[in-house]
């Protein structure tokens, strides 16, 4: 069964923070890495984690490009 919940992104990473709000998302992960933290939402690493919280930034992300 495919559902939202199966799919990895940084938008539903528990590493994941808002930042430009919905296109990219600031990642603590990378930061302590010392990587560039800011992230597009619907991308992902190998270090992706399921987060704890619901959050709307993938699905908002998947509508705004869409719409672009
Ligand atoms: S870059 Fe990796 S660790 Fe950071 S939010 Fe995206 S999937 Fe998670
Ligand atoms: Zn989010």
């Amino acid at each position: 069964m495919k559902d939202k919940e199966n799919e990895k992104y940084c938008g539903n990473c528990s590493y994941h923070n808002a930042y430009e709000y919905p296109s990219k998302v600031f990642c603590t992960y990378r930061l302590v890495k010392g990587l560039n933290p800011v992230v597009s939402t619907l991308w992902r690493c190998e270090n992706w984690t399921p987060a704890m919280d619901k959050c709307f930034c993938i699905e908002d992300a998947k509508k705004q490009s869409r719409s672009t």
